[in-house]
């Protein structure tokens, strides 16, 4: 006879960044019945092989960078060489890593989530099967099922394309690669290569385009590709690619054509960062007729309502246009909210998020591109503030080491409501996130400009643009 099916309130599948979130507040704050299941590690891509161990990284580059370009310059004598003991700043990257594991379990554990540790897969709408750690099988019931499964990195259909990596791969590199290959225009593909070349490793980046970042302000992507050239990162314009093989030792040739014709690169590392497809592939979601769109996200709408009554999404499985953390975790708590704690309309409001992108230097971008902006109000009714500077950080250094500064703010109509800041700087993913609660506001320009400047700093800039 089959095990009776365990039963619950609320099932949550994936215990990444959207899924926690939603499980631990339906049972810590409103005492739903939730079982929350992952198949890898607890805290999903963002706390395994995404922004925490990302940003590690990126603070070790930057004190590469300072170490190499400012630390003589302000009258320190040290090595500008300073060798990176890329193996030993791993394993210590890990074993942070793997404390906030234990942390997230005892966090269910204190929310009285129950977990289990297994692959989830849907037997018909309202059962899914789990595959726990031992292979043995068990069945469980949820009057709700949210799908917070995620994604994956892509591999292009190159072939040997399976010798190079994905940013997951990024995370389990131990010694430093000499020569990189960063195929992509993405924050990812922009954030590694930058890493990389901080860390003193030669890069090359690959982009089909003229510029990176295309889905950004043409401010951050004409400044930001232009000063990763500056700073020697190797691009490679109007690039495709048709072959990656193995030569041996580690190292790989990478087949390609850009804007100087076809060529050849030899690497010791070649990292894929051309996108993410949601992880549904095994999920048996059939069975449910849960609707999917053309790339295969699943369709959810602002309540994270799919088009089955009882079955949710959110996070990067779903296709809102921003995979990011808080955007999951705001979601999940926000859903936990209407079906648990009487408030039918909580949903979170998908406009003017803000984000960053880790690249050296930062980019921060909220609200409308110019060209969106243009589009949306007309040309008569938006306003431009530009400012290039800089920043008095690099008031020690010689010319060719200082890097640039600049911001833009595009308001909109009379009223000159802010609707769209795209900053590029030192300091810009600390700087936005207070810019983004006045934007969020509805803050115009005459509001910015009635704060008072803090000095001196670069966004002082941002309340005293003319
Ligand atoms: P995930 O966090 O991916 O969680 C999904 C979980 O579901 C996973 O743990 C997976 O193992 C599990 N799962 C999948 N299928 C099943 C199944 N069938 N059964 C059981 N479990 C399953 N965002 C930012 O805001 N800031 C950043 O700086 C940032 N940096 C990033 C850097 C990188 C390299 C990457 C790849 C992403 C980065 N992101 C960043 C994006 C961010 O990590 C994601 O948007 C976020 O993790 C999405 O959360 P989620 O809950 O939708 O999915
Ligand atoms: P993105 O979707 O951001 O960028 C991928 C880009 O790669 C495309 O826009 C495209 O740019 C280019 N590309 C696509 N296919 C190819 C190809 N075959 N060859 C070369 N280039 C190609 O994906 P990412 O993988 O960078 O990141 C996924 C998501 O993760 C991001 O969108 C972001 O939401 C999240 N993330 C957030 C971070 C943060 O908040 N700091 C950091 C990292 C990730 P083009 O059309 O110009 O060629």
């Amino acid at each position: 006879m089959a095990p009776t099916p365990k039963e619950c309130d609320y099932l949550v599948i994936g215990g990444g960044s959207g899924g926690l979130a939603s499980a631990r507040r339906a049972s810590g704050m409103y005492g739903a019945k939730v079982i929350a299941i992952e198949a890898n590690r607890l805290g999903g891509t963002c706390v395994n092989v995404g922004c925490v161990p990302k940003k590690i990284t990126w603070a070790a580059a930057d004190i590469s960078q300072t170490i190499k370009h400012s630390a003589k310059a302000y009258g320190f004598h040290v090595e500008e060489t300073a060798p990176f003991d890329w193996r030993s700043f791993k394993e210590k990257r890990d074993a942070y890593i793997r404390r906030l594991n234990g942390i997230y379990e005892k966090n269910l554990h204190n929310d009285k989530v129950e977990y289990l540790h297994g692959f989830a897969s849907f037997a018909d709408p309202h059962t899914v099967k789990v595959t726990l750690d031992d292979k043995s099988e068990v069945d469980i019931k949820a009057k709700q099922i949210l799908v917070a499964v995620g994604g994956h990195p892509n591999f292009p259909s190159v072939e040997g394309a399976e010798l190079g990596i994905t940013s997951d791969g990024f995370f389990e590199i131990d010694k430093q690669p000499k020569k990189v290959a960063v195929v992509g225009a993405g924050y990812i593909a922009v954030e590694m290569a930058g890493m990389f070349h901080a860390l003193g490793t030669e890069t090359h980046l690959f982009i089909r385009h003229d510029t990176f970042l295309r889905t950004f302000d043409p401010m951050i992507q004409e400044k930001v590709t232009a000063e990763y050239e500056r700073q020697g990162i190797i691009l490679h314009k109007q690039s495709s690619q048709s072959k990656l093989e193995d030569i041996g030792n580690g190292w790989k040739r990478l087949h390609y054509k850009d804007q100087s014709g076809e060529g050849t690169l030899e690497v010791d590392c070649c990292l894929w960062a051309i996108g993410r497809s949601p992880e549904i592939e095994k999920l048996n979601l059939d069975v449910t007729k849960v609707a999917l769109n053309e790339k295969g996200h699943i369709k959810a709408d602002e309540y994270q309502n799919t088009n089955i009554d009882h079955i949710f999404a959110l996070g990067d499985v779903c296709d809102r246009g921003f995979e990011l953390t808080p955007v999951a975790i705001a979601a999940g708590r926000r859903l936990a909210d209407r079906l648990f704690g009487g408030q039918p309309d909580a949903h979170l409001d998908y406009s003017n998020i803000p984000s960053v992108v880790f690249a050296h230097p930062e980019v921060g971008s909220i609200g409308m591109t110019e060209p969106e902006a243009r589009k949306a109000f007309g040309d008569e009714n938006i306003k431009i503030y530009n400012s290039s500077f800089t920043a008095m950080y690099y008031a020690m250094m010689e010319p060719e080491e200082k890097g640039p500064t600049s911001y833009k703010l595009i308001c909109a109509n009379k009223e000159e409501k802010v609707v769209g800041m795209h900053i590029m700087g030192i300091g810009s993913s600390e700087i936005l996130q207070g810019f983004g609660v006045a934007i969020k506001m509805g803050a115009t320009k005459a509001d910015f400009d009635r704060c008072v400047a803090i000095h001196p700093t670069s966004a002082e800039e941002l309340v005293t643009m003319r």
